[in-house]
């Protein structure tokens, strides 16, 4: 019997449609050589979602995405729905997804390609073989803590905010992280600041008892502070990072970055039911509809779909394997392109992709 997964593709604003084309032929691809069968279903997102019914998240939309073993979201956003409130804008549909399935860790790999060495800011032989994954918490900690506000004391202005987290948040993504590792290197990095902050004390305790369940990974913490530097000092020694939502927000932009392009990060949201899948970057406004929008993140977005979701892990690495070899043999997008490579647009990088896999 054929195995099969259930996508809801929501290409959204930009060059979404263009690069969500390219991510569902690649899938297109892996259906013929594995015995898997992709059911797609399409539905509506942010500005696209606007013009059509006047909502950035439709119910309809909504409801897809709940009766779907996963969703793809390409990108939403643009100038046309700059002006309008922030509840009617097109981000507000995608926080409204992530909200509305319960996606509670937010998953980002940090890949350095032989091929790219030079995209990234760091000397060759620090970034040369990176291969982390940051895992930060997404539906808890400092960003929903209550209380929080701006008052009047004492005849001056107070902002405040609150970073809360419950034993039961921390052991979940706890365990999502150390099963992660299990796959990998087995290395994780639990990240908080203990030293200072009650809630990071907590946060210590409960990875600590975690990883008597997890005696094969090797488990380390580290201050926040001190992982900022280490991530540029020695990015090679990490594997998994695992941390709260403010510190995750800062450190996964700074791991993304370390590589280079924005055009090659891809990223996993998981709930406990549900899981969302998107490129790391916007909508393009600037190249949208030429053609010539770099397809690698959402097409690595779609390989990690196929990892967690799909339980399709040989899948997932041949899409990966495909494109360093891609790109190993020079090919390039605008994005990323450099003299002496050979440049080729969105369908010609997909092609070039799709040869590999089959
Ligand atoms: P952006 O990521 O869309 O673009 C930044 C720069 O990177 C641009 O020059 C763009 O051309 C380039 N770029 C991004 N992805 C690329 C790709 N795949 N191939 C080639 N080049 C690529 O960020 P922005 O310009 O700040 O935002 C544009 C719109 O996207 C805004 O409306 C913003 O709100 C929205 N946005 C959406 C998401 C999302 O959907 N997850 C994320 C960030 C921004």
């Amino acid at each position: 019997m054929k195995k099969s997964c259930k996508i809801l593709l929501l290409p959204g604003d930009g060059i979404g449609p263009e690069i969500m084309e390219a991510a569902v032929k690649v899938l297109e691809a892996v259906s013929k050589k594995y015995d898997v069968q992709f059911e797609f279903q399409e539905g509506l997102i942010g500005g696209a979602a606007i013009d059509q019914t006047g909502s950035p998240l439709p119910e309809e939309t909504l409801k897809m995405a709940k009766e779907s073993d996963a969703v793809l979201l390409a990108a939403v956003g643009g100038e046309k729905w700059d002006d309008l409130p922030t509840d009617k804008r097109p981000e507000k549909g995608l926080l409204g997804i992530r909200k509305e399935l319960g996606l509670f860790a937010n998953l980002r790999p940090g890949k350095a390609y032989t091929a790219l060495l030079d995209a990234s800011p760091l000397k060759e032989n620090l970034i040369k073989g990176v291969d982390l994954l940051v895992i930060r918490e997404l539906t808890g900690g400092i960003y929903f803590g209550e209380p929080r506000g701006i008052e009047e004391r004492n005849g001056e202005k107070v902002g405040y905010n609150t970073m809360v987290y419950h034993q039961h948040e921390i052991e979940r993504i706890g365990r999502l992280a150390f099963d992660i590792a299990r796959g990998r290197r087995k290395k994780l990095t639990s990240v908080d600041k203990a030293n200072v902050l009650e809630v990071s004390a907590l946060w210590r305790e409960v990875i600590t008892n975690l990883h008597s369940d997890y005696p094969d990974v090797e488990l380390e913490h580290m201050y926040v502070d001190n992982c900022a530097m280490q991530l540029v000092r020695r990015p090679k020694d990490f594997d998994v990072i695992v941390t709260g939502n403010l510190f995750g927000d800062i450190l996964s932009d700074e791991a993304g970055a370390l590589t280079g392009s924005l055009g090659m990060l891809p990223s996993a949201s998981i709930g406990e039911k549900h899981a969302l899948y998107e490129p790391v970057h916007g909508s393009a406004p600037d190249i949208a509809g030429q053609g010539i929008a770099n397809p690698i993140a959402m097409i690595l977005s779609a390989a990690m779909m196929l990892d967690i979701t799909c339980k399709l892990p040989e899948a997932a690495r041949d899409i990966e394997n495909a494109v360093d070899k891609v790109l190993e043999e020079g090919y390039r997008t605008g994005d990323i392109w450099s003299p002496g490579t050979k440049r080729v647009n969105t369908k010609e990088m997909t092609e070039l992709i799709i040869k590999h896999i089959l």
